[in-house]
């Protein structure tokens, strides 16, 4: 199964992509986590995108299509791959399709925009594990406090306010033209291997999750 995983910042892709890996046993390839790793390991990729990110700016597309080509050539991506975060503007899906990556599902979690400010102000990271939780939505047992590692979750420094309403401008302007674009794509597609699927992401997490599944085939 090779899925791309499409959304506004803090719609909940992080979430679906753990539900999704595990039953369908694929890497989730989050390109957000592989900036933020190599940010924190210094790399010449991390000093390169640290003030786009910090911004709420998207990083270059050069810097990141070569980066997830590679990471798609990996052995673990054979029987397919769940793409959380990329591709991002039209380029990085042009890129794709010229690389001749074929994606099986397109996957849109949508959700309004005021939502989502409410959402990400009160997100919780464990950084070494990507686990996600929410102050109110999806608390830890204790506070602060990763369940399963006992190590303090961190708030990321995108997650501010001023920076949440940056990169939903962002996402408006940059990657939500990829909604028509990779729908249109679907219609057009005569062998029909490209789906696009558009869920409500007003919902639990695991009733988004039983949404998406049901209209995978
Ligand atoms: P995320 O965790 O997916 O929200 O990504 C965090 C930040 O990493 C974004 O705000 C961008 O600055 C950068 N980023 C992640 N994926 C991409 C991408 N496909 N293209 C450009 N920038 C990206």
């Amino acid at each position: 199964m090779k899925i791309i995983l499409m959304g506004a910042p803090g719609a909940g892709k992080g979430t679906q992509a753990t539900f999704l890996k595990e039953k369908y046993k694929i890497p989730q390839i989050s390109t957000g986590d592989m900036l933020r790793a190599a940010v924190k390991g210094k790399t010449d990729l991390g000093l390169r995108a640290e003030d786009f990110m910090s911004q709420g700016l998207l990083v270059p597309d050069n810097l990141i299509i070569d980066l997830v080509k590679l990471r798609i050539n990996e052995d673990d991506c054979k029987n397919g791959f769940l793409l959380d975060g990329f591709p991002r503007t039209i380029p990085q899906a042009q890129a794709m399709i010229d690389a001749k990556i074929s994606i099986e599902y397109v996957i849109e979690v949508a959700v309004p925009d005021n939502e989502i400010v409410n959402r990400l102000t009160g997100r919780r990271i464990h950084l070494a594990s990507g686990r996600i939780y929410h102050v109110t939505h999806n608390p830890p047992t204790k506070d602060g406090i990763d369940d399963i590692t006992g190590e303090p979750l961190i708030i990321r420094d995108d997650d501010k306010e001023s920076t949440i309403i940056k990169r939903l401008k962002t996402y408006h302007e940059q990657t939500e033209p990829l909604v028509n674009f990779y729908s249109d794509l679907a219609k057009k597609n005569s062998t029909n291997t490209l789906n696009f699927i558009s869920i409500d992401g007003v919902d639990r997490p695991d009733n988004i999750n039983s949404k998406i599944e049901n209209k995978l085939k």
